[in-house]
């Protein structure tokens, strides 16, 4: 899901303080060094644990919100407030909870991981499981490269346990390490709980990363191994989170361990595209990972995300219904751009028919229609000249205003707002604002235009990501309004 919740705590001086602490404990690990190398990797890490609880507790506190830790559909705020306990999923299976769930499947040969959660929660998620069983991690099986999946790897991995992913799950690592600091300004615009980008504890053991997979998967292969006498299946599944998605079977128990297959709720639209911003998602692949998943017949789906879901019937009926609707956006998109609909249109008109209705709090059906149209024919709509040229339609807007006058444009978008059309006002309000920033009763228009949105949002599709950017402009807004109403 979040690739860059590891930053969250109070302050830097805060964090210096505490790293004053492990260092102390570093060195007397690195002491020890002279001694026993084992004992001195076994000091360095519980330094660490020890650091990294205390950076988490903090984090947590500090994102509090209204959310009563009840996570129902997986929003980033619910998410970091569920607690960290295990459940047990089967006889053999338990999950730790938290942001990323935690998945232990122990054996007498030696435990299989599934996914290691956001580094923040590692301390507890470890010592929760480790109540459970102390036996040696056998294999950690990584679903995705994202950080709240792989955060603690390292700290669960032994000196000779073996990691296993998918084939692209370093090239994705990479470009996710790559894009770091422009991705982090997006999250940190949607959840603004996240410091900034030079105040986040920038601590090498929380950093994201670094992780070398010691056995691949690649799409729609199986990969499977028995241990302890029970039978494991590891298997790529692309076009859901990340291009490196695999998803872990247990056939003998039909469990199926989906890691974000399906997203952070099961069953729901997924998300074709996030707007979070991340590379395409390929529609088709996952209707054919879909294909691929179901013949399997899943008595239970653990999720990387919230609670796990039970009922082979249930079960097989959300997933064709996911696998419907994907297909019929995607169907539809097609079909609407070889009759000569533009992306616009498209987008307003495609809607799922009752019987494929999914929520979309994560994924956005017509979002998704925009990225199926982008994923197939990229940037270049071919409706104008200046979409070619690195001249946007906003570096006139300033001298249209000029010429229209701000008095006539705040006119518009006033009855743009009164009709309805609370987008063409800020529209229209981004032309005046180009001219006059500080223009108050253009701010006060898209302030009500933004509110306008909010309101329909939470009462419509609720899509997380809609609302969070809503508020986030609505802050925005705010804060100029009230810096000009505090000038002298
Ligand atoms: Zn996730």
């Amino acid at each position: 899901m979040i690739n860059t919740l590891q930053g969250l705590a109070r302050n830097r001086g805060w964090v210096k303080s505490l790293l004053l602490v492990v260092l102390a404990v570093l060195v007397a690990g690195g002491l020890w060094l002279y001694v026993d190398e084992d004992a001195a990797r076994d000091v360095k890490k519980k330094a660490e644990l020890v650091a990294l609880e205390a950076i988490g507790d903090a984090a947590t506190r500090r994102i509090g919100g209204d959310s009563d830790g009840e996570a129902s559909h997986g929003s980033a705020v619910e998410l970091i407030k569920r607690p960290i306990e295990v459940q047990q999923v089967a006889e053999n299976v338990y999950m730790a909870t938290g942001v990323g769930n935690v998945i232990m499947v122990t054996t007498s040969e030696g435990n299989v991981l599934f996914d290691t959660g956001l580094v923040l929660q590692t301390p507890r998620q470890l010592a929760a499981l480790q109540a459970v069983s102390d036996a040696p991690i056998h294999t950690i099986v990584l679903s995705h490269s994202h950080a709240d999946h792989i955060g603690g790897t390292r700290f669960f991995a032994g000196q000779d346990t073996r990691i296993i992913a998918h084939k692209q799950f370093s090239e994705e690592q990479r470009y996710l390490m790559e894009l770091e600091p422009y991705q982090y300004q997006r999250n940190r615009t949607l959840f603004p709980w996240m410091p900034a980008w030079d105040e986040r504890p920038d601590i090498a053991m929380m950093r994201y990363g670094g992780i070398e997979p010691d056995l691949t998967v690649d799409d729609w292969e199986r990969y499977s191994f028995t241990l302890g006498g029970v039978e494991f299946v590891v298997l790529g599944t692309p076009g859901a989170e990340g291009a490196d998605n695999v998803v872990m079977w247990l056939p003998q128990q039909k469990i199926l361990f989906s890691g974000d297959f399906f997203g952070p709720q099961f069953p729901q639209f997924p998300n074709v595209f996030t707007m979070r911003g991340e590379k395409v998602r390929k529609p088709m692949e996952y209707v054919k990972s879909l294909d691929f998943l179901m013949p399997l017949g899943a008595e239970i789906v653990v999720p990387s995300h919230l609670d796990p879901t039970y009922g082979q019937a249930q079960i097989g009926a959300d997933m064709q219904r996911i696998r419907d609707a994907v297909q019929y956006v995607h169907d539809q998109t097609v079909a609407g751009m070889n009759s000569g609909r533009t992306v616009y249109q498209l987008m307003q008109e495609i809607k799922l028919p009752a019987e494929l209705d999914l929520v979309q709090n994560h994924g956005k059906v017509d979002w998704a229609v925009r990225s199926i149209w982008d994923y197939y024919m990229t940037w270049f709509h071919f409706e104008s000249t200046t979409e070619l040229y690195p001249v946007p339609a906003r570096e006139v807007y300033a001298d249209l205003a000029a010429v229209a006058g701000s008095e006539g444009l705040v006119s518009l978008a006033r009855n743009y707002l009164l009709q309805g059309a609370a987008v063409k006002t800020l529209h229209v309000v981004e032309v005046v604002l180009a001219a006059e920033p500080a223009n108050s009763q253009a701010l006060a228009l898209r302030q009500q235009a933004l509110s306008v949105l909010l309101n329909a949002a939470e009462n419509g599709l609720q899509n997380d990501y809609e609302i969070y950017w809503l508020q986030s402009r609505l802050s925005d807004t705010a804060a100029r309004l009230d810096s000009i109403s505090s000038r002298p």
